[in-house]
């Protein structure tokens, strides 16, 4: 059968979106230990790297703005590893470097994870007092034997100690993050955490499916079958029950794995991925997206301050990313968004294509399986769909419709 749908055209990037959400994401790379889950880049016992490692981010953050002064920081997230092993003034010198070097935006978000064990409520009133106004908090999950088996250091008050602490130090927007499905969890662990994490009325909630990624000891436990993951079915079940737990206590789900409060607590930073949008990537690992270009930093810590010592840029990976792949990636992230899904007119206004006509058969074959609403402009997940959103975004990674 012929071919119908039109191809991309190579346009040059539309001059508004020079104009875009403008993020910067910094890695703090270090941990007290790495978690057996864990496949980010980080490094325990590394710690004493830190000053070393601030001066090298320091100098990035320069380089970075020496090509960025025209351009306005609208978030700011430091993540990692553990950001809040830094003490607040280094966070307090790292901010006042960016609010140097960058145009930011007024009443710009700014967020630092933190594990619950490093926070003592001095530390948080001196990050609020110095600039941060998010706080990300590791909790993962509350019940001992999961805390245990997930290798994580706090013990099961302390998150809502720190999270106390947090309101008594002017923290208005907290995020909390919860794991399920680690081996041995079972449904009424699963109740009992985000029954207890609701009692604490957080702005905002991450929900993260546990995956067993490739390399970690997880990985290796499961290979040797001493380490036992829950089953698919078991993991629908807890997730059906976390977004229906949510939904009666008024949280919206507004990502796949994110719920806010109404009343604009939504990550704006995370909103800048999904919406693939730009930002830049600073510290050790960092991946940044910036004018069509994705780049990674230098990985290991004393190489990246290295680099920096020379005053070069620590990039060692970047690409040029084509309109076609530029699409796919829109649609693949926008899936995610759940509530507010892709708008036609957004779409076309980005890549001057028309989404209907992109991926026609695709659209038309998952709105009869009920598995997305589509009216022609706005496409979104139905909650059916949410379920299978990773399935559904493999559809979209051919807009020439040879699917159809
Ligand atoms: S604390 Fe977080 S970043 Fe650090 S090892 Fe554990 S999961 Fe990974």
């Amino acid at each position: 059968m012929a071919d119908t749908t039109p191809q991309i055209m190579l346009v040059h990037a539309a001059p508004q979106l020079r104009e875009t959400p403008l993020g910067l994401y910094i890695h703090i790379p270090f941990c007290r230990r790495v978690c057996p889950y864990c496949d980010f880049n980080v490094y325990a016992r590394q710690e004493h790297l830190v000053p070393a490692y601030l001066a090298a981010l320091q100098r990035e953050l320069n380089l970075w703005a020496e090509r960025l002064r025209h351009r306005t920081l609208q978030t700011i997230y430091l993540g990692g590893g553990t950001p809040s092993l830094l003490e607040p003034p280094q966070v307090d010198k790292l901010l006042e470097t960016i609010f140097q070097q960058f145009r930011v935006l007024d009443g710009v978000e700014i967020t630092l994870e933190a594990n619950p064990e490093t926070l003592t409520p001095e530390k948080l009133a001196e990050y609020r007092a110095a600039g941060v106004n998010r706080l990300s908090i590791g909790v993962q999950t509350l019940a001992r034997h999961g805390l245990k088996v997930l290798g994580r250091a706090h013990r099961p008050e302390t998150p809502m100690a720190a999270l106390r602490a947090a309101r008594v130090g002017g923290f208005e927007n907290v995020n909390i993050d919860l794991i399920y499905g680690w081996p041995g969890q079972s449904r009424q662990d699963w109740i009992r955490d985000l029954r207890t994490v609701l009692s604490w009325e957080p702005e905002h909630l991450s929900l993260y499916a546990l995956t067993i990624e490739p390399g970690t000891p997880y990985e290796r436990g499961v290979r040797r079958g001493v380490l036992h993951p829950l089953d698919d079915d078991t993991m629908a079940e807890l997730a059906e029950l976390a977004a229906d737990l949510l939904a009666a206590h008024g949280y919206e789900h507004y990502e796949i794995s994110n719920w806010a409060r109404s009343g604009n607590w939504r990550s704006r930073h995370n909103l800048i991925y999904w919406r693939n949008g730009y930002y830049i990537g600073a510290g050790a690992g960092a991946h940044g997206y910036l004018d069509g270009q994705r780049t990674v930093n230098e990985p290991i810590p004393a190489r990246y301050i290295e680099r920096l010592q020379h005053n070069e840029l620590p990039i060692v990976q970047s690409e040029f990313i084509d309109q076609r792949t530029e699409v796919v990636e829109t649609m693949i992230l926008g899936l995610r968004l759940v509530a507010d899904g892709i708008s036609a007119t957004a779409f076309r206004a980005r890549h001057g294509i028309e989404l209907a006509e992109l991926y026609a058969p695709v659209l038309t074959e998952l709105a009869a399986l009920e598995l997305i609403e589509w009216d022609g402009e706005s496409l979104r997940l139905t909650p059916r769909g949410v379920w299978v959103a990773n399935e559904i975004a493999v559809r979209f990674l051919d807009p020439r419709g040879t699917l159809g």
